[in-house]
């Protein structure tokens, strides 16, 4: 039965999801979890953190982010969700994206070679940023 109390219920969990991929989609520093529920919770004062947890699950589920998992402490989001690479800059943390096509026949040589099903994989670059750079050359 449809009442008054689920519908509002599913607006509500439909603004939140909304708010999230907004938050998300106004940054390129690829947040945390953290930071996207600091900045959710300016506009929802009333949200928690677990929701938005799960939230971002689900919309990565969805296909509408992508969750960077490369083994890191903290996952990472990106609301870019067409393939690339990403640079970490080792000076000042900046994760930065890599305007280079996806290797994704490498994907399919391990599969082959080994046997393993593979969902994705991670390759990052790291260093020092430009900005880094002319930090460390002017000083
Ligand atoms: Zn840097
Ligand atoms: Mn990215």
């Amino acid at each position: 039965m449809i009442t008054k109390e689920t519908i509002s219920a599913k607006i509500r969990k439909t603004k939140q999801r909304e708010i999230i991929l907004d938050v998300l989609k106004g940054t390129n520093i690829h947040p945390t979890a953290d930071w996207i529920y600091e900045k959710v919770r300016q506009k929802m004062p009333n949200i928690s953190l677990g929701t938005v947890y799960r939230n971002l699950k689900i919309l990565r589920d969805m296909g509408e982010l992508i969750e960077m998992d490369c083994g890191g402490a903290f996952s990472r989001f990106d609301a870019n969700i067409k393939p690339h690479y990403h640079f970490t800059c080792q000076m000042c943390g900046k994760i930065m994206d890599i305007e280079e096509p996806v290797h994704h026949e490498i994907e399919a040589t391990i599969a082959r070679k080994t046997g393993f099903e593979i969902t994705h994989y991670c390759m990052g670059f790291f260093g020092k940023c430009s900005n880094c750079r002319e930090a460390a050359a002017a000083s």
